[in-house]
């Protein structure tokens, strides 16, 4: 099971907010299954699409384990931009929504089929 760091969450859900009405997005780094750090390519991590991580240059960093971005309507399931992004980037994938507390968010696997994301 996944597992993601309590202070990073909480970063997630302030960049999701200052991002609002547009998308936030970054790749997640995890070290035994422990999600630790973001990382953001500058001038790619936002957009009023899901066309954003397309941009992306893959295979680049083998700590890279999935991406998380926000969706600013709130609704927190995958579109189908976001399944064709999660096959390519990896096994855990996050989508954050409004109220962006701790809890404002899913998980998904490569397939964007929900799953358990523990906050430690
Ligand atoms: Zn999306």
């Amino acid at each position: 099971m996944w597992s993601i760091r309590r202070k990073l969450i909480l970063m997630i859900m302030e960049a999701s907010k200052d991002s609002y009405p547009k998308e936030f997005g970054a790749l997640l780094r995890a070290e035994d299954g422990v999600i630790y750090e973001i990382s953001m390519v500058p001038g790619t991590i936002q957009g009023d699409r899901h066309t954003l991580f397309f941009m992306f240059n893959k295979a680049v960093d083998f700590s890279i384990v999935g991406s998380v971005h926000s969706h600013p309507n709130g609704v927190l399931l995958p579109s189908d931009e976001d399944l064709h992004m999660f096959g390519n980037w990896g096994p855990v994938h996050i989508i954050t929504g409004s109220p962006y507390s701790e809890t404002s968010f899913q998980a998904f696997d490569r397939n964007g089929k929900p799953i358990p994301l523990k906050v430690i």
